[in-house]
């Protein structure tokens, strides 16, 4: 398990200021949960964390190693880069999956084009990884023939078969049918029994509160707060 140092980030798209002085530690371990209005900038928080955006300045350390520059102000190689990204695994809101893969498929593609796996190794490992979400029935199906949850299962699967120390969820259950919610919501809950270490954007308030460590609070590019997911329900 991995902890995330952000200090004092910030982020511009053009004129506009997205994330103001952003401070935030992530421990080892632990769930966090991102909370805040639309807009307000947890979405690029999540994706400086990765460095799928670029931070204007500040700096962001994953086990104390800079991610996107070898000092301030310039820039990390795209090799480096991409090697400290094989240990991040990401979720996003649409499932991204192969069409034309089936489940184990999608999930032993990136063992086997990143991780240099044979194909048995890695339809073994897809195998243990899709059994873990609950999957171990679907693992010859297309995505087509998946339900929006299972599919998103299958794309957690897909990051945690790589083994990642540190997991970024963007509102993994926006997309889905109110009635398929939980079942994504249930194996995230188990990573995080697991003691993976995830930062979670999400709008499930229930997710934050009953699962989350701390919950961080954006509005307007600032983080407002962090607070014990206990008080989030009384939080204005
Ligand atoms: P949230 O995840 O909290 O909804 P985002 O991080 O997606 O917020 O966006 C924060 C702000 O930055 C929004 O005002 C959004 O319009 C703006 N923004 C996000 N991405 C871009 C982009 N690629 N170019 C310009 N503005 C952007
Ligand atoms: P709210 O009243 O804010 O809607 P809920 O407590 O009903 O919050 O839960 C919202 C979501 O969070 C639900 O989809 C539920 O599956 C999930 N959830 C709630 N409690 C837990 C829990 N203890 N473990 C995992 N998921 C939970």
């Amino acid at each position: 398990a991995s902890a995330v140092e952000i200090r004092k980030v910030n982020k511009y798209y053009g004129p506009f200021h997205a994330l103001k002085d952003v401070d935030l530690s992530i421990p080892p371990g632990k769930v966090t949960c991102l909370i805040g209005p639309s807009g307000s900038g947890k979405s690029t928080l999540l994706r400086c964390i990765n460095f799928l955006e670029e931070y204007d300045s500040g700096e962001i350390r994953i086990d104390g190693q800079l991610i996107g520059y070898e000092a301030p102000g310039r820039k990390m190689s795209g090799r480096k880069l991409r090697e400290m990204r094989r240990s991040i695994g990401m979720v996003f809101q649409q499932f991204n999956l192969w069409p034309h893969m089936t489940a184990k498929e999608n999930v032993a593609e990136g063992l086997i084009r990143v991780r240099g796996l044979s194909k048995a190794e890695a339809e073994t490992r897809a195998a243990e990884a899709l059994a873990k979400v609950g999957l171990a029935d679907k693992m010859g199906n297309h995505p087509a023939r998946l339900s929006g949850g299972q599919q998103q299962r299958v794309a957690i699967a897909r990051a945690i078969a790589m083994e990642p120390r540190l997991m970024l969820f963007d509102e993994p259950t926006s997309a889905l049918d109110p009635e398929l919610v939980g079942e994504v919501l249930n194996v995230m809950k188990t990573l995080a029994q697991e003691g993976m270490t995830m930062v979670v954007v999400t709008h499930e308030m229930g997710f934050a509160a009953h699962v989350a460590d701390q919950v961080a609070f954006m509005e307007k590019g600032e983080l407002v707060g962090v607070d014990s997911p206990g008080r989030i329900l009384h939080h204005p």
